[in-house]
């Protein structure tokens, strides 16, 4: 290719790139008030986001994840292991580049087993949509296992003995970009107690991976407006898996 094609070429992508970032800001500003988010059509496929890896090291990271699974075991290191149902471990790909982080369990997803699967599922299933992901590309799971009585807050002790699954859950998977959902999870990551909304909006690394925090989706539900803010964050995961600054 000639110099000028070249040139050519990079406007064009230049182009291409604003435009989709304007589409991206024109839909948030759309969101007030709306129950659903709008389904953003994948730009990449996750095999290209995840640039082909050997087979190994995909096994490996399998086999780490399911290796933290086997020595949480039955865990009853805390007080939550009385009330539970089922301990919710996690859920997607173990070769996900985009993990979610939130709180702890609740009703449905106790009984399930499995994380985010109430509204607050639903609404996240969109969120994640509208990166142009399917769920089954990234992977869920939240800082206690067990879900805390009448849905409290997890207590700092639970907090603390818990977390360490978390730590090795996303040293398995080695995602490319986190995202803390509500204060529970990101105040863990970074250990500060910094509220969500001073900590959301500012690019902050986990052990070097970048971390975003935004509101809780069953926040979300209940303060409808804040959805702007959250899709700000969303466009910001969405240019970092994009746009080659994250760690491959
Ligand atoms: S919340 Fe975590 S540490 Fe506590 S019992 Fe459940 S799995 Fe174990």
């Amino acid at each position: 290719m000639d110099k000028s094609n070249k040139n050519e070429q990079a406007v064009r992508n230049e182009m291409s790139s604003v435009l989709s970032r304007l589409r991206w800001l024109l839909t948030g500003f759309r969101l007030y008030g709306i129950e659903d988010w709008p389904v953003t059509q994948p730009e990449a496929a996750v095999d290209d986001l995840r640039p082909e890896e050997p087979e190994d090291l995909a096994r490996d990271r399998e086999s780490s994840l399911s290796d933290v699974q086997n020595a949480l075991g039955d865990c009853r290191r805390c007080r939550l292991h009385s009330g539970r149902t089922h301990i919710v471990f996690g859920q997607g790909s173990h070769r996900a580049q985009l993990v979610f982080v939130g709180e702890g369990p609740g009703f449905d997803e106790d009984r399930q087993g499995q994380p985010f699967v109430g509204r607050a599922g639903k609404l996240l299933n969109a969120m994640i949509r509208a990166l142009g992901l399917q769920r089954e590309e990234v992977y869920i799971c939240n800082v206690v296992k067990c879900r805390p009585p009448d849905n409290r807050t997890p207590n700092p002790d639970e907090i603390e003995v818990c977390s360490q699954f978390l730590i090795q859950q996303l040293t398995a998977i080695q995602p490319r970009v986190i995202c803390a959902l509500g204060a529970c999870a990101a105040q863990t990551l970074l250990d500060t107690s910094v509220s969500i909304s001073r900590l959301r909006g500012k690019a902050h690394l986990w052990r070097g991976v970048p971390l975003i925090c935004t509101y809780h989706p069953a926040y979300l539900l209940r303060n409808p407006a804040q959805k702007a803010s959250a899709w700000q964050d969303l466009l910001q995961i969405h240019h970092l898996l994009h746009s080659g600054q994250a760690p491959r």
